[in-house]
């Protein structure tokens, strides 16, 4: 390629870190081509993951609320019916209307979109086998590794998207399974438990660990959102691992065992959906032409700056260290942008928040107590219970809490951790003060509006060095 051509900045994979990265370095006025071979823009998350999952996640709490949740509040509804058809129409819609949204910034901001697979050639030059036939190829002064991640398999049962499912096949069933066995209690697991037995299936989670929540959860809270979801009549099997399965006509039989070692048992499925966890993608790619190597468990290894030992080949999301979250490969993406015109940027990985969509939800941000204890940090701890608060109690929505660790020496937040109706929005409040250093006087001195649940969070604050007013 001529200078002329050369792009400025080549991307493969067109998810959350490869179309945000495109959409910065077409702001920063850089020539930018991103290559997704989907054939849509927005990868896991806008396709298959986040967006597709909420909405199932929304409409089956609507329907299990019209059911069940809505007499005792005054309203009587007739002849409530599941069009399940209709339910994945509603969620087709919030995708198509995303990932087109996504190509239409890509215009806006002058970014060149190729439909393809790309492979690296040599270090500068990335093949593209087109989707719709033929072959190009593309040059870049930089390469931005984006390709993800897919669903970790079980091995020996094999992945059909009907009866084997993983999220991919749990976000478009035909039918409600009669039963639904679920191999790994994290946070695939439990939202996907949530939308199938709220819509009438039978479902049992099997955890290997004795926790649910999957790796970053507050063990008290794991404990506690345990107990609100079994009463949701979702059964658990915690410290139970799966040993092997077996597909037939009639279903699906999974051998399970104490993980321990105990007694082996039986469960018996229609469905059973594998969640226990998600590798790194980098398959077809090509590394082996530019002597790039994965660490063991797949990923892409890169050094602060998202460099690999290429200089000018970085790496950013699912594919490499760190949580696979869409917001933390955002961040990600935007700073190695930075990097690469500006020579900084900036991701603090202590202050990267989670949120479990069941509900009520879960939400996080920095450490959990039990990571504190095996630290040997010195914490306080302040809770308050949405029972408490006047505006969950207003709601009839009154199950969970509010948990803020902080320094026993200097009152700086450590953690934060909520289970309640939008713990997801007010982890954001979490978030900030974290970024800020706040101490948890600092958030118990601010002024929240009322009636909110977001008094709860200034409560549990004062809660933390002091005592709350309402509980
Ligand atoms: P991906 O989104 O996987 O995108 C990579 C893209 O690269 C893909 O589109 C792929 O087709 C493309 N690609 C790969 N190889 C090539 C190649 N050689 N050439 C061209 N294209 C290629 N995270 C959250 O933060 N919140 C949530 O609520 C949430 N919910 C989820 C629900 C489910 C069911 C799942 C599975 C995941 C969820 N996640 C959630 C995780 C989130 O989806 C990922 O962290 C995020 O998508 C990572 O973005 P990425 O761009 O790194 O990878
Ligand atoms: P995960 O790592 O969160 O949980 C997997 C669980 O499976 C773990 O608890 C593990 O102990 C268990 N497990 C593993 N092998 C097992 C076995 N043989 N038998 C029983 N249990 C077993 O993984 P996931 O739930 O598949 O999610 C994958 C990724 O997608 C995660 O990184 C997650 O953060 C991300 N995601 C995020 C969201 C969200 O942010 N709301 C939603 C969905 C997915």
């Amino acid at each position: 390629a001529t200078e002329a051509e050369t792009r400025d900045l080549v991307i493969i994979g067109g998810g959350v870190a490869g179309y945000v990265a495109a959409i910065k370095a077409g702001q920063e006025g850089m020539k930018v081509t991103c290559i997704e071979k989907r054939g849509t823009l927005g990868g896991t998350c806008l396709n298959v993951g986040c967006i597709p999952s909420k909405s199932l996640l929304n409409n089956s709490h609507l329907y299990h609320q019209i059911l069940h949740d809505s007499k005792h509040r005054g309203i009587e509804v007739g002849d409530v019916k599941l069009n399940l058809k209709q339910l994945m129409k509603a969620k087709e819609q919030s995708v198509a209307g995303l990932t087109k949204g996504v190509e239409f910034l890509f215009k806006k901001n002058g970014v060149e979109y190729l439909k393809g697979t790309g492979s690296f050639q040599d270090e500068h030059t990335i093949k593209v086998q087109l989707n719709d036939g033929g072959e190009t190829s593309v040059t870049g002064k930089n390469i931005l590794i984006a390709t993800g991640s897919e669903a970790t398999p079980f091995p020996g049962l094999e992945i059909d998207e009907k009866r084997v499912i993983t999220s991919t096949g749990a976000i478009a069933l035909e039918e409600v399974p009669k039963k639904l066995a679920v191999i790994g209690g994290g946070i695939i697991g439990l939202e996907m438990a949530s939308v199938w037995s709220r819509l009438g299936s039978e479902v049992t989670v099997v955890e290997f660990l004795d926790q649910i929540g999957g790796p970053g959860m507050d063990s008290e809270i794991a404990k506690s959102i345990q107990k609100i979801l079994k009463k949701q009549g979702i059964n658990f099997k915690t410290g139970t691992k799966v040993v092997s399965g077996d597909k037939s006509s009639e279903g699906v039989k999974l051998n399970i065992d104490s993980a321990k070692g105990g007694k082996p048992e039986t469960l018996d499925a229609d469905v059973v959906l594998v969640a226990i966890g998600r590798r790194p993608y980098t398959q077809g790619l090509g590394l082996e032409n530019i002597g790039l190597e994965l660490d063991e468990r797949g990923r892409v290894i890169i050094d602060s700056e998202y460099r690999t030992k290429i200089p000018h080949i970085r790496c950013v999301g699912d594919v490499t260290f760190g949580p696979m979250l869409a917001h933390k490969a955002e961040e990600e993406a935007v700073a190695a942008v930075e990097y690469i015109k500006k020579g900084y940027g900036h991701v603090n990985y202590g202050c990267i928040p989670s949120v479990m969509y069941t509900f009520p939800e879960v939400a996080w941000v920095g450490q959990s107590e039990q990571d504190l204890k095996k630290a040997g940090v010195n914490y306080r701890v302040g809770t308050f219970p949405f029972s408490a608060n006047s505006r969950a109690k207003t709601n009839l929505d009154t199950e969970g809490m509010v948990k803020m660790l902080a320094d026993a020496e200097t009152d700086r937040l450590l953690g934060i951790h909520i289970i309640g109706p939008n713990a997801g929005e007010m982890i954001a409040e979490g978030t900030l003060a974290l970024e800020y250093g706040a101490s948890s006087e600092d958030i118990a001195r601010t002024c929240h509006a009322h009636p909110t649940l977001a008094e709860a969070f200034k409560e549990a604050a004062m809660a933390t060095y002091s005592k709350p007013i309402h509980f």
